[in-house]
């Protein structure tokens, strides 16, 4: 017997039928012995579309009121879920983050998980009840509704994973594990039955969005084991208990199994970036510092920053990149300080992506870079700005590049899989 906490995403609760498909998953799991907790996603789409009715509310809307609306998707889909496991015949009932309780801070439309009161839902899950948790909601410390972001369901999975002490955490999606890269641009892409932790967080934070980069720190930091597998499967697939998807590890669990690994693991693309560039700002120590300061306070993100100085001049142009929902706002806060900057002129672009390839074997291997650049280099794509750290290269270019670069990256690295 083991305990396991199964996630499942907006594709697979899409509707009844879908949701009937999910139960039968769950009902074998507790079939085969386990107590069973299953997280689920608003179905797909629902987000969006409650995210828009916010805007044409109110542009400026309040985020602990945005939270009352949005949390609502996964309400739906976990009481529809216990009725139709009641319906086939289980033990079930739903569990709404207030109700768990699932405490976070009161940051809304962000919050983070502080803890998670598990007595009660280890009770009824040892008493052979299944436990349905909408993934995504919490409860402030006013006792207000708050939600973790978007993708935050499988954070929410990795959370009550961690507060049950469950054996393992299950994250269904709709396909049946991390790929070398997303399977639904690169058709070559291959699966890959066991990531690193490391790995993982960074294929999460450069863009391949199989899994919220919240939850692969949580997973690391409590140790819990993910698998990410498909839920669009029949009786006859193997059971979840034989790891058919893919297995998150230690790196020392890589390291013990014998699989052949390639120098890269995976090549994710991020097309939610936007450029911008200060020009002629004086060499100056502090000159930098101001343009960070602000952005930082403002809670934007900045991700590559060059700077380069013209030696003559003594001025220096400053590039760096933010998210693209922030490019406005960051404009914005540049522009009123201006004066105080000194710059001459704010260039801003959206049409930039980023593309970065992953994989623990560079910290071991040179020329993990030279090969990026050289085989972008052949096909004529022109890189904007690069970055790195010591399982990463990223480098910045033309949005309209993304699909080709990502496809001769992965041929070039031999990631292609066999025809
Ligand atoms: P869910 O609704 O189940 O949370 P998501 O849409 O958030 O599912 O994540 C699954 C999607 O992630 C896949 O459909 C796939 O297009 C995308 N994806 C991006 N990169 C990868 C990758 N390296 N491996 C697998 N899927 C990836
Ligand atoms: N429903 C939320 C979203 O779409 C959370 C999730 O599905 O993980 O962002
Ligand atoms: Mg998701």
């Amino acid at each position: 017997m083991a305990r396991i906490v199964m996630k499942f995403g907006g594709t697979s609760m899409a509707g009844s039928e879908r949701i009937r498909r999910v139960a039968g998953i769950v009902k074998r799991q507790q079939d085969a012995g386990h107590e069973v907790a299953v997280v689920v996603s608003a179905m797909a789409g629902e987000t969006d579309r409650l995210v828009n009715f916010c805007r044409e509310a109110n542009a400026l809307y309040d985020p602990a009121e945005y939270d009352v609306v949005v949390a609502s998707g996964e309400q739906v889909t976990s009481g529809l879920l216990a009725l139709t496991l009641q319906a086939m015949g289980c033990k079930a009932r739903s569990w709404l983050g207030w109700q768990v309780p699932i405490k976070t801070d009161d940051a809304h439309a962000k919050a983070r998980i502080e803890d998670i009161d598990a007595d009660a839902l280890t009770a009824s899950m040892a008493a052979g009840e299944i436990a349905v948790i909408p993934g995504f909601q919490g409860v402030s410390p006013q006792g207000r509704v708050t939600t973790l972001g978007r993708g935050g369901s499988d954070t929410s999975a990795v959370a009550v994973a961690a507060a049950v002490k469950a054996d393992r955490c299950d994250i269904y999606t709709d396909v049946d594990g991390v790929y070398t890269t997303d399977p639904r641009i690169v058709a070559k892409a291959r699966k890959l039955p066991l990531v690193t932790y490391e790995e993982m967080l960074e294929l999460a934070s450069v863009g391949s969005k199989v899994l919220q980069t919240r939850s692969v720190s949580l997973a690391m930091k409590e140790k819990v084991r993910v698998q990410v597998l498909s839920s669009f499967i029949d009786e006859t697939a193997p059971a979840a208990d034989t790891i058919p998807g893919t297995l998150i590890v230690s790196d020392e669990e890589l390291e013990g199994s014998d699989m052949e690994r390639q120098l890269i693991t995976g090549i994710a693309a991020d097309k939610n970036e936007a450029k911008i560039t200060l020009t002629r700002i004086a060499d100056r120590p502090g000159a930098v510092a101001s343009i960070f300061a602000p952005l930082a306070d403002s809670n934007i993100n900045v991700d590559m920053i060059i700077q380069n100085v013209a030696k003559d001049l003594g001025e220096t142009d400053v590039t760096f990149t933010v998210p693209q929902s922030d490019l406005t706002r960051a404009q914005a806060m540049l522009e009123a300080r201006k004066d105080e900057i000194g710059f001459y002129r704010m260039i801003a672009e959206g049409n930039v992506a980023k593309i970065s390839v992953v994989g623990v074997g560079m910290r071991s291997h040179a020329g993990v870079a030279a090969t990026m650049f050289k085989t972008l280099a052949d096909r004529g794509i022109n890189i904007i700005a690069i970055s790195t750290s010591e399982i990463k290269v990223s480098v910045l270019i033309d949005t309209d590049e993304t699909e080709l670069a990502v496809r001769v990256l992965h041929t070039a690295y031999g990631l292609d899989a066999a025809a």
